[in-house]
């Protein structure tokens, strides 16, 4: 059994859609990034990356000034990464740390997409919210972070 961890964290205020763990979630401004800027999903695939014991991390793999990732769906980025990923993912277990908009309501959709982008069960996704209780940059709505976990078992 090997585990990694991730830590994701983007600005608010883009002109698109909040995405977050592959859903979009309406009412929010977007994340600012290169990509769609899914924070859970990019710490969910560099938990991944690390449990593998890779020298690669989600930017030596799609890198920023990259046009051909620009705007890019993260899920697909998670996918191409899972290429560097041997054996069997046991589980990955995520914690999102935004002050708004509320994601509570949005917990089982984003726990299906994941599993279903990983290919796992629901039950080997976790997914945590928290608020910064309006303190820092995060609490203040300036930004949304993730930390991530992820476990996977080495092939015999
Ligand atoms: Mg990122």
């Amino acid at each position: 059994m090997r585990v990694g961890i991730g830590f994701d964290l983007h600005r608010l205020g883009a002109e698109r859609p909040l995405v977050l763990g592959g859903v979009e979630i309406p009412g929010s401004p977007g994340l600012i990034g290169h990509s769609d800027a899914d924070c859970v999903l990019h710490a969910i695939t560099d938990a991944l990356l690390g449990a593998a014991g890779t020298d690669l991390d989600i930017g030596a793999l799609f890198p920023d000034d990259d046009p051909q990732h620009k705007d890019a769906d993260s899920a697909l980025l998670l996918r191409e990464a899972l290429r560097h990923v041997p054996g069997r993912i046991v589980n990955v277990d995520a914690m999102v740390l935004a002050e708004r908009p509320k994601l509570g309501p949005h917990r089982a959709a984003m726990r299906t997409r994941i599993a279903e982008v990983l290919g796992l069960d629901v039950g080997a996704v976790g997914l945590k919210f928290t608020t910064m209780e309006g303190l820092g940059p995060i609490g203040e709505g300036k930004a949304i972070a993730c930390k991530a976990v992820a476990l996977i078992e080495e092939s015999a």
